[in-house]
């Protein structure tokens, strides 16, 4: 990877041992050429590949290392780095943004550097990469840096080999890089000078005001966390109701005031990609209620730009609920103009700086499954480092993605590289920035697809879009089988492997809305193994809003009859709940589907948490919030044998559910054999398909996994009964990931 630091520390390495050769970059990676005593090139290599050593560059990463003995040049005594023609592969040019790093961090405090207090500081170990980035190859002037010429002092340490910023393409410093300055909602100054600026903007918040941040990936929208007026005040500007807010400290040692922070999510909250993660609440923590209503976690992530260190360095700053600037659902705002244009009615000051994005980027959200992250979005920090496969696909290859949580990948030899979270791309706005987005990564890094991939669905406005190129071979690709696939191509399987899917809705080979499958599924070819039983879901897009709507479905006009009482908490309007029936029976507007997802959402409501979801998977992630912990019972399973494959029946356990609200027991061991019963009906069909196939691993994915206490739980019963299992490492388990998998199958397809 170019502008890690890789051949400066080689070098140094190199020059360290008495080493004679050289480094340069090329298409395969990086070339070194070494010359000297088998025992110091040992040596040599050893340190090479040593991540732990105290000088080893933060960002670099040895993925793979061979060694082959070449003719020795005579009379070569110097180490050098050769400045290549071609400065490697498009792809391995472009390195994600970084967090701050310590060194950096140490001289923004040290009173006698000339970059003290520069909120800008970056160097070759940290800093902003892929969002400044307009074009490559990956140098300055191509850069949104470009705008700004460097003074003598940054110049001789962006041309020493020596320094921490050799090569480091956003060096900068007070004299000749970016500038910060307050304003207005109106754009008028109110401080030019940087510190005044940091100072005006803290005593803003700390009063309970708005602030609109520019960051590294775009704006946040900041208010003082521990303010319940001032967050309820951003909501209500926002127009953002109901979704949790991300929040942001300077330490560790501040979000271990509000949150449970244990060794595994220490490390991802510190580590380079800087993301959101999700902690448990901690009991009477002062954050403001409204900050993250009806959930039992916290999304918190530490101060990664310069900027933010100093904004907390300031009195009183605490924990700021740090929010991606947009309305609604909308893309990111990442310029000054529109920032004002479009945020002026919600933010009272703007911290601005006229360094420009080139790639709005959201922060990374993860959390922790199984002691390992698990992705719930992939974007700063992790993007466009791409998905190495141990293949190289054959053509390059275009997937388009889903319509919900959209990414894309374009796949060139054995990297796929997959783009940031774009969105829902229903949005019209989204939709643009989605056309934007594919043209842009297409030029970055110089793909031309002959290949492209999209889903089954006919209405996707993804797959309308994949629809548009010419000249190249269109494949269609089942959602829940390019799930399954984005497991198999994140672990580098080929399959077969029994393939579990808890997912909200994808379009089946039937015309049905699948969503709890079981499937055997290789890269080139997949069946239906089983299901949860088909139920009639009526109201197209209300149906996976309003949660009446699969309770009907699920209960039959006479459970409808039977538990009036209990339909009458979730809508008093009967004559709704006559209308959805009349609906089912009639066919209007109706689907047969086997939606885990509005399972979910039903039990949810039965348990009297709602009646609708306000944002996605309001309902669902209060009744993962509600959970005794220790209860392993469980309601009914029972799987039958039908034509098609097997059907998990839901009856038992809806029942279930009522026959206990009925009988008074608590609702939080109602929420638990409810979450206990879905992984034994899944376990089930997994041993199941073991009998009758003989595979023995097991893939797991779909949006319905991001619920932790189910994955743990699934992973745990899995390996109870002696199943392999698949989980995904790199990319989310939900919508977010199915790119990978379109382009896996794709890859794979081309061969067979
Ligand atoms: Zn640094
Ligand atoms: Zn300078
Ligand atoms: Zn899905």
């Amino acid at each position: 990877m170019q502008g890690v630091g890789c051949r400066p520390y080689i070098y140094r390495l190199a020059m360290e041992l008495g080493l004679a050769g050289m480094v340069r970059n090329d298409v395969q990676g990086v070339t070194i050429e070494v010359q000297g005593s088998d025992a110091v090139l040992d040596v040599f290599v050893t340190r090479l590949c040593n991540q732990t050593q105290a000088d080893y560059p933060a960002l670099m990463e040895v993925i793979e290392c061979g060694q082959e003995s070449i003719d020795v040049v005579a009379g070569d005594k110097m180490f050098r780095i050769i400045e290549s023609e071609s400065d490697g592969s498009p792809v391995s040019q472009v390195t994600p943004d970084c967090a701050m790093c310590s060194a950096c961090l140490n001289e923004m405090a040290d009173t006698d550097d000339f970059r003290y207090r520069y909120p800008f500081i970056n160097c070759t170990h940290c800093g902003p990469r892929y969002s400044i980035v307009k074009t490559i190859p990956y140098d300055r002037p191509n850069t949104a840096m470009g705008a700004f010429e460097m003074c003598p002092k940054c110049r001789g340490q962006y041309e020493d080999v020596q320094d921490r910023r050799f090569h480091a393409q956003p060096v900068a410093c007070p004299d000749c890089g970016p500038t910060i300055r307050l304003t207005d909602n109106q754009g008028k100054p109110i401080e030019s000078d940087s510190d005044k600026a940091m100072s005006h903007c803290a005593a803003v918040l700390k009063k309970g005001g708005i602030a609109a941040i520019k960051g590294i990936g775009g704006f946040h929208l900041a208010v003082d966390a521990t303010n319940e007026q001032a967050v309820q005040e951003l909501r209500k500007r926002k127009r953002r109701d109901a979704k949790p807010f991300a929040v942001m400290a300077a330490s560790i040692k501040t979000i271990r005031k509000y949150a449970i922070v244990d060794e595994v999510c220490e490390r991802f909250l510190k580590s380079p990609e800087s993301p959101i993660v999700l902690l448990d609440k901690k009991e009477n923590g002062a954050i403001a209620p409204s900050v993250a209503f009806g959930t039992n976690r916290f999304g918190f992530m530490l101060c990664y730009a310069p900027l933010h260190h100093l904004l907390f360095a300031e009195n009183g700053i605490d924990v700021l609920v740090m929010t991606s600037a947009n309305l609604s659902d909308e893309p990111l705002i990442c310029h000054n103009e529109q920032a004002l244009d479009e945020l002026g009615d919600i933010a009272d000051v703007f911290l601005m700086h006229d360094r420009d994005i080139y790639r709005q980027l959201d922060d990374s959200v993860v959390h922790e499954v199984n002691g390992q992250a698990a992705f719930l979005r992939r974007a700063r920090g992790y993007v466009p480092t791409p998905i190495y496969r141990d293949k190289p696909a054959q053509k390059e290859i275009f997937a388009a993605g889903p319509d919900l949580k959209n990414t894309f990948c374009f796949v060139k030899g054995d990297q796929y590289l997959m783009s940031e979270h774009i969105g829902d791309l229903v949005d019209g706005r989204v939709y643009r920035h989605y056309v934007k987005s594919v043209e842009h990564l297409r030029n970055l890094f110089k793909v031309s697809p002959e290949v492209v991939v999209c889903d089954l669905h006919p209405g996707y406005l993804a797959t309308h879009f994949a629809e548009q190129f010419n000249d190249v071979k269109l494949l269609r690709v089942q959602h829940h089988w390019a799930h399954i696939a984005s497991v198999l191509a994140d672990a580098n399987e080929p399959g077969p492997v029994i393939g579990l899917v808890a997912d909200g809705t994808g379009y089946g080979t039937d015309g049905a809305i699948w969503g709890c499958e079981c499937l055997i599924a290789s890269l080139t070819e997949f069946t239906r193994f089983g299901h949860l039983a088909y139920y009639a879901l009526a109201g197209g897009d209300k149906a996976s809003k309003e949660a009446i709507r699969p309770i009907v479905g699920l209960l039959g006009s006479d459970g409808v009859k039977e538990y009036a009482d209990i339909l009458d908490h979730i809508e008093p309007d009967a004559d709704k709940i006559k209308l959805i029936a009349t609906q089912i029976e009639k066919g209007l507007n109706t689907v047969q589907t086997s939606s885990m997802g509005r399972l979910f959402d039903a039990v949810s409501a039965l348990l009297g948490l709602g009646a609708v979801n306000r944002f996605e998977a309001e309902l669902p992630m209060a009744l993962e919030a509600m959970i005794q912990d220790g209860i392993n019972d469980v309601y009914p399973v029972e799987l039958t044998e039908q034509e098609g494959g097997f059907h998990l029946q839901y009856t038992p356990v809806i029942r279930g559910v009522l026959v206990d609200i009925n009988a008074g027991i608590d609702k939080s061991i109602i929420a638990a054999k409810f979450h206990n019963t879905v992984c034994e009906g899944l376990l089930a069909m997994a041993l199941q398909a073991r009998i009758a196939t003989k595979i023995n691993d097991v893939a797991l994915s779909g949006g319905v996994f991001c619920n932790r206490y189910l994955a743990n739980r699934m992973i745990h019963r899995l390996q109870e009964e002696q199943f392999g299992v698949l989980w995904k490492k790199s990319i989310p388990v939900n919508d977010g990931g199915i790119a990978l998998g379109q382009a896996a199958i794709a890859a794979a397809m081309i061969e067979k």
